[in-house]
């Protein structure tokens, strides 16, 4: 191949003439037959003519040409066969065969060569050369529009010019002739007004147009000389005006036409001068497009040339036009996860029809109002022509949150205060009694209206707000899902009662959220209490008041008995004072829903906080995955409210649906951008639910992540464990661990059940919940199931902490993790001799396996664990009972079962450790 490779160079084309090295010039059509063959020996023979540029290069020699494929044999050169039925471009660098005959020599080989490179050069420089003249006819023919356009324009104008020329003369004259009889008041109306040519501008402002008694209607037709005198004007002042609107074109002349006087003028062809004196000055300023496009040397061509360049302007000029007509404006769309039809129409500057047409098409039947997804809507883009341009559905939420307010922009705020205590010491009491503080709500003759948040006027003028939802499972609640509405929290203490566990929950739960606390010690009526008690109590939870010099502020106060609430409103403020609190009120409107519910009447109806901006009536808003437009707003009063500044609770009618209750709500723009927010939220909603139940450990996989990524620096844990030593002993273990980039932080550690508040508390604080010896009930199970949660189940101690280490230290735990299978209730309880105690059962969840993992769970709290030994269905063993049936089990080596108890089973199953 190589040995044909040399000669290659000396091939520019493929020939089928004979080989031999005959010069020819006079032939370019080659003609001979081409043998193919196919498989299984079929052949066919076709008759071939190749045309044949003629190339006039001294020393070139044409050789005969075989394809490279099947090279034709040096014995046949005469049959020219060609490639293997492949006829090959002229001028490839494969497929030459030596010319037979004769070999070149070594210095017909250069020369050739030399020769072919030349004729190589000449040719690229031809095809340059061609395609720039190719790019300067496309550019010169558009040039030649855009002049063909502006001769065009400039051809109406002049007509139009001439016209009016014309109207003004004879009107002129007319005016001269009836100033000469003295008539010319007396008719106005026979002034032939029609003869000015309509759509002639008139050439001078003074068109007095309302002074036209007989033509007040066509103002714009009315010429100078048309306008006829009022009754009693002299003529002469006619003929003023006349040669005011002459002076008029006169000076105003080469102002209308700029540039134009620097064109050759033709003056006879397009404007016959009526009139010598102005056609002169207005010829000055005429173009002549012929001349202009031609230049000076047309005289010198002939009128056949002159025809052929006209007709050669035409058909580019026509090319032209076809072009820009398939050419349109080609937009760039911009396509959301869905979008309506007629916001799709908008997008793409059509009409709606036509979007609607163009789907028909496709076999979609929409309206305008109605929603297509993406798929749909970009080939409807693509349809029309333009580009389509998909956005990431979460691009929707892009600049919802608006921007940061600046200092300036910032005013005090009042604050808002969520109340908490243990259960029974006077928290709805409390509020009730503050609610009555209220100077405003005295004026509007008490409170007719209950919504979840309301906000009083102290005598100061100052006002607060309170949440009216109290406990720390709504706050937390509301924490999980984002919402930071409380600023404060005053945490009821009953003097008599002092601290109780729920007071140590509503402390954490406080201190998760990093808010400041206010003690207010209550019932400090009743005789003989000691809120000192109450002072020491906190102590041991690290709330260290005032008077034991602490930061915390202490109120004591009585709630049925109205004891210092004006102190309690005090401290709030001056806590508030401390906090700094801002918003800024001129902004569109951002806040959290309080609490929403169905109104039958009113439809979805939410109580909403104002957090930063005014909230509008007739605002677009988007809360959560609703929306709606603010039908309706009324305030903690039960009055209708046009707007609602920050920190305001209002309630508001008009949404969609019932959004839920810690989910933000911001205004929008428009109802476009609100639908699109929320059907994009509603599909994430969908998402999440169908994938939350695979997704348990999403929360911590994130945690590791972060942790991984050094942005979280503790982690933080709630610890749930069957008796106090061993909730004590774990919180000691977790309190030791961490090193210097991550702590490990105990959120709340307590006795007894998960329940939905401590997963909330873990959801708020992106913390793991430990469970030493103890389960979770059902709700708070499903809760974490659902909020991605993540519960570890342990039974002795070392192991938490070692998991807990490994978790901080940015490693996945556990290689043996649990999987659960299911629950059954004990019903029933037999005594079977040989076997034991046999739990008749009922499946209440899941499945239960032989030979699985049991525990024994009494109240929550696992009292054994070991292994299912029997399961038996109607005296038949069986493998597994599913959810609802019945069936008896018992444990390996173990008896202690009561009725009421429950049985978790389990599976071990091993997971790779990240
Ligand atoms: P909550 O469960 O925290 O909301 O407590 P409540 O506000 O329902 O109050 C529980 C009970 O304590 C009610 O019977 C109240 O009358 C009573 N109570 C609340 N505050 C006081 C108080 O300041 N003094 C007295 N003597 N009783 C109070
Ligand atoms: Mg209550």
């Amino acid at each position: 191949m190589s040995d044909q490779n040399d000669q290659d160079a000396g091939k520019s084309r493929l020939s089928l003439r004979p080989a031999g090295g005959r010069l020819e010039l006079g032939k370019t059509v080659d003609a001979g037959s081409v043998r193919q063959s196919f498989s299984h020996g079929r052949s066919k023979t076709v008759q071939v003519e190749v045309v044949k540029k003629r190339v006039v290069t001294p020393g070139h020699r044409p050789a005969a040409a075989a394809g490279a494929a099947t090279p034709a044999p040096a014995g046949t050169p005469g049959s020219g066969r060609p490639p293997g039925g492949g006829a090959r471009p002229g001028g490839g660098p494969r497929g030459a065969a030596p010319a037979a005959g004769r070999p070149l020599t070594q210095a017909e080989l250069a020369t050739r060569q030399r020769v072919l490179e030349e004729q190589r050069r000449l040719e690229a420089q031809r095809q340059r050369e061609e395609r720039e003249r190719q790019a300067l006819m496309v550019r010169s023919a558009a040039e030649e529009a855009r002049r063909r356009e502006e001769e065009d324009r400039k051809r109406a104008e002049e007509e139009a010019e001439r016209a009016a020329e014309e109207a003004r003369l004879k009107a002129e004259e007319e005016a001269r002739q009836r100033a000469e009889a003295i008539a010319a008041a007396l008719n106005p109306a026979s002034v032939p007004a029609p003869t000015a040519a309509p759509a002639a501008r008139a050439p001078t402002p003074a068109a007095p147009a309302p002074a036209q008694p007989a033509a007040p209607r066509r103002p714009a037709a009315a010429t100078p000389g048309t306008a006829p005198a009022a009754p009693g004007t002299p003529a002469a002042k006619l003929t003023l005006r006349a040669r005011t609107g002459e002076e008029e074109e006169e000076r105003r002349g080469p102002v209308r036409r700029p540039g134009s006087p620097v064109l050759p003028v033709k003056k006879p062809v397009l404007a016959p001068a009526k009139k010598a004196a102005t056609g002169d000055r207005r010829g000055g300023g005429r173009i002549d497009v012929q001349a202009a496009i031609e230049g000076e040397d047309d005289r010198s061509r002939s009128i056949a040339s002159l025809r052929r360049a006209r007709e050669r302007e035409r058909r580019q000029q026509e090319l032209a036009r076809l072009r820009s007509g398939t050419e349109r404006v080609v937009r760039d769309v911009v396509i959301p996860e869905t979008i309506t039809v007629q916001e799709l129409a908008n997008r793409m500057a059509a009409r709606g029809g036509e979007v609607v047409k163009a789907l028909f098409r496709m076999g979609v039947m929409a309206t305008l109002p109605q929603s297509i997804d993406a798929d749909t809507a970009e080939l409807v883009v693509q349809e029309f022509g333009h580009r389509p341009k998909r956005v990431a559905e979460s691009d929707v939420e892009i600049g919802l949150a608006g921007e940061t307010d600046q200092d300036i922009d910032l005013v005090p705020r009042p604050p808002v205060v969520t109340i908490m205590g243990h259960v029974d010491h006077g928290k709805t009491s409390l509020l009730d009694a503050l609610r009555k503080t209220d100077v405003a709500a005295r004026e509007a003759g008490g409170i007719t209206q209950h919504i979840g948040a309301y906000q009083v006027q102290v005598a100061d003028g100052s006002r607060v707000t309170f949440i009216d939802t109290p406990g720390h499972a709504a706050f937390t609640a509301m924490r999980s899902r984002g919402a930071s509405v409380t600023d404060m929290v005053v945490l009821v203490v009953a003097a008599d009662d002092g601290v109780m566990p729920q007071t140590v929950e509503a402390i954490h739960h406080a201190k998760a959220a990093n808010v400041p606390l206010i003690v207010a010690v209550n019932k400090i009526d009743k005789p003989g209490v000691n809120p000192d008690r109450v002072r020491q109590e906190l102590l041991q939870h690290e709330v260290v008041v005032e008077s034991l010099g602490g930061e915390t502020q202490e109120i004591e106060v009585s709630a049925t008995q109205k004891i210092n609430l004006d102190k309690l409103l005090e401290a709030i403020s001056l806590q508030a004072e401390v906090l700094d609190l801002k918003a800024n009120p001129d902004r569109a409107a951002e806040g959290t829903v309080i609490e929403s519910r169905l109104d039958r009447g009113r439809g979805p109806v939410a109580t909403v906080l104002v957090q930063k901006g005014t909230l509008q009536q007739g605002d677009i808003v988007v809360a959560g995955a609703e929306w709606g437009r603010v039908r309706a707003m009324l305030d903690d009063k039960g009055r209708q409210a046009k707007e609602a500044d920050p920190s305001l609770p209002v309630e508001i009618l008009g949404l969609s649906g019932v959004p839920t209750a810690g989910e933000n709500f911001v205004a929008v723009e428009n109802e476009n951008q609100a639908r699109e927010i929320s059907e994009f939220r509603q599909r994430k909603l969908r998402e999440k639910s169908s994938a939350a139940t695979t997704a348990a450990r999403g929360t911590l996989d994130e945690m590791l992540a972060r942790i991984q990524a050094g942005v979280q620096k503790e982690v933080a844990v709630v610890v749930k464990a069957d008796v106090q030593g061993s909730a004590e002993a774990i919180g000691v273990t977790l309190g030791k661990l961490g090193n210097e980039e991550v702590r490990v932080r105990v959120l709340h550690s307590a006795v007894g059940q998960i329940t939905e508040s401590d997963i909330q508390l873990a959801k708020a604080s992106n913390a793991v919940v430990v469970a030493f010896n103890v389960r979770a009930t059902t709700q708070a199970r499903e809760l974490a199931q659902r909020e991605g949660v993540d519960i570890r189940y342990y039974s002795i101690i070392y192991e938490v902490s070692d998991d807990i280490e490994k978790l901080y230290k940015g490693r996945l735990a556990p290689v043996q993790r649990e999987k659960f299978l299911g629950y059954a209730q004990v019903l029933q309880i037999f005594e079977v001799k040989r076997i034991g105690t046999i739990a008749g059962c009922r499946v209440t969840e899941g499945v239960v396996k032989r030979g699985a993992g049991v525990r024994l769970l009494r109240d929550g709290v696992v009292i054994h664990q070991g292994e299912l030994s029997t399961l038996r269905r109607f005296k038949d063993d069986v493998r597994e009972v599913a959810n609802g049936y019945d069936c008896g089990m018992s444990f390996a080596n173990y008896n202690d079962i009561k009725v009421g108890d429950q049985i978790e089973c389990y599976e071990t199953e091993t997971v790779a450790a990240a």
